[in-house]
């Protein structure tokens, strides 16, 4: 599969889990492209963070960056560890559903494993925006979209 020339939204996979990436030695050139026109076409929609399934690529990547280029995190074939049992209740934006804001409550507290575009293992935590973000792009590589995590 080739990288798109031109990154755009697409809701065609959305609904579908994707595929983990095999680190098999020709893919971190693709690798790497995918994270860094991800990362840009991003920035320029002011969104903090983007899963490869909301530009029709049903592959297990996102990346986010809360700071707009200061704090980018990209990761491949992420995974939660544990989840803290204290909540957090934001008001979530989706580059794929640009017209809504919905109040979601989510683990305040997350343990971490992910690959960098190499292939190198990274174990690290996250709280607070972080975690809200990171839980909700990888909502996106199992094909849950945000109104299925709505508080009731
Ligand atoms: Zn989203």
């Amino acid at each position: 599969m080739l990288v798109p020339n031109k990154i755009k939204l697409s809701n065609y996979v959305l609904d579908k889990m994707a595929i983990a990436f095999q680190f098999d030695g020709h893919r971190p050139f693709w690798n790497k492209k995918l994270q860094d026109k991800m990362h840009k076409f991003m920035l320029e929609s002011n969104g903090i963070g983007l899963a490869a399934p909301q530009v029709g690529i049903s592959f297990r990547f996102f990346c986010m960056d809360l700071e707009n280029g200061g704090d980018p995190h990209y990761c491949f074939n992420p995974e939660i560890l544990s989840s803290s049992e204290e909540t957090v209740t934001m008001d979530e934006g989706c580059l794929s559903f640009p017209d809504e804001i919905l109040t979601i409550t989510r683990a305040e507290n997350i343990v971490v494993k992910y690959f960098d575009y190499e292939g190198n293992q990274i174990d690290t935590q996250f709280s607070g925006l972080h975690s809200v973000c990171f839980q909700h792009e990888l909502d996106h590589l199992n094909g849950i979209v945000f109104h299925e995590r709505v508080t009731k």
